[in-house]
């Protein structure tokens, strides 16, 4: 029996890909969707999303991805729950791409890659203990929760800097752990941090604990990595600002990437350097990670996806 060639292909469930999802099956371009390994992908793992608009009272993370799944499979999204382990692109207009979950192997016109990115983690125990009750590595996401409370943020590049800076704004004191005697950030962040008086910057200093009530943070443990002091500072939340994994190990060699592993996109298009292949939300955009914002790059996709179709036929 002749293999079916899928119009469409998505690769990932976050609202990149479930809203690609959506535009393009209403396009009929029969989606086949893949979750991976962790459905819903990232704002699975938030609490309350406030910003998203239309949710006038909040929703959660896992309720509005089960909100998009169902929307998604309203209008004919195949979805799999199955993670795709190999790519192997035509460099041809009207080429055919293959992927391959496990063993099975999937043709297809178009692949929308909204994979996504992973936050990165200290690899503490406890920050595994405290995730959902202080532990944050998302300060637009999660800030709200700590007005007037002292958080801390981990890290000492432009996303540390910047989540310190917005949340010097909603809570009563920001404490910096940078682990070594200067900044990674840029000078105009820097400037921002310096000239924030709540924000108060601890060099040479690293988080090693964290203690709490109930699953609540209360305390972290730090450690001066020079005089090896340690110590405890009171905080509600702890922010872990250390950048961003962009999930696209199997993509390497294939689509042009930037030097931090994010797929490069033709501006003001997902067009990838690869004919029929589109990439859309965090997978590409290491600045705005919002949901909302993901979730309008996913129907550029689709629209771009049924664009190309349109064009070869
Ligand atoms: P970066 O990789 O630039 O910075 C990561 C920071 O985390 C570094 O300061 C690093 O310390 C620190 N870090 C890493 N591991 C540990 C650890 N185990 N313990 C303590 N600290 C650790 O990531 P960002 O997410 O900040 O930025 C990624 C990219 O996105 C950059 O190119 C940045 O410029 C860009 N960006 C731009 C923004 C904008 O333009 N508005 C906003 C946000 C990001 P060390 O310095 O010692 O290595």
């Amino acid at each position: 029996m002749e293999q079916t060639i899928f119009d469409c292909v998505i690769i990932g469930s976050g609202p990149s890909g479930f809203t690609a999802a959506i535009y393009a099956a209403r396009a009929d371009l029969k989606p086949q969707l893949y979750t991976g390994l962790e459905p819903g992908g990232q704002l699975t793992t938030t609490t309350e999303v406030d910003n998203f608009p239309g949710y006038p009272d909040g929703v959660t993370g896992p309720q509005m991805m089960m909100d998009l799944q169902k929307q998604a499979e309203r209008f004919d999204t195949k979805v799999y729950y199955e993670l795709i382990t190999k790519a192997e692109f035509s460099t041809e207009t009207g080429g055919i791409h293959k992927l391959w979950a496990g063993n099975k192997e999937i043709l297809a016109r178009t692949v929308i890659i909204s994979t996504g990115a992973t936050a990165k983690y200290l690899g503490l125990e406890d920050e595994k203990t405290y995730s959902g009750g202080g532990v944050s590595a998302c300060a637009t996401c999660d800030g709200f929760f700590y007005k007037g409370k002292d958080v801390i943020v981990v890290g000492a590049g432009d996303t540390a800097a910047e989540e310190a800076t917005y949340l010097a704004k909603l809570t009563n004191k920001v404490t910096m752990l940078v682990r070594r005697d200067e900044f990674r950030a840029s000078k105009a962040m820097i400037h921002r941090v310096e000239n924030t008086p709540n924000i108060e910057v601890k060099f040479h200093h690293e988080l090693i604990g964290i203690e709490g009530e109930n699953g609540m943070v209360e305390r972290a443990i730090v450690i001066n990595n020079q005089t090896k002091e340690t110590s405890a500072i009171d905080v509600h939340g702890i922010f872990i600002a250390i950048g961003h994994q962009p999930n696209t190990a199997i993509f390497a060699g294939q689509i042009t990437m930037d030097e931090n592993g994010y797929l490069k996109t033709i501006p003001g298009s997902t067009r990838t350097n690869l004919p029929g292949v589109f990439a859309a939300g965090d997978v590409q955009d290491h600045i705005y990670r919002q949901a909302i914002t993901a979730a309008g790059s996913g129907c550029m996709a689709a629209m771009d996806a049924e664009k190309y179709l349109a064009e070869l036929a």
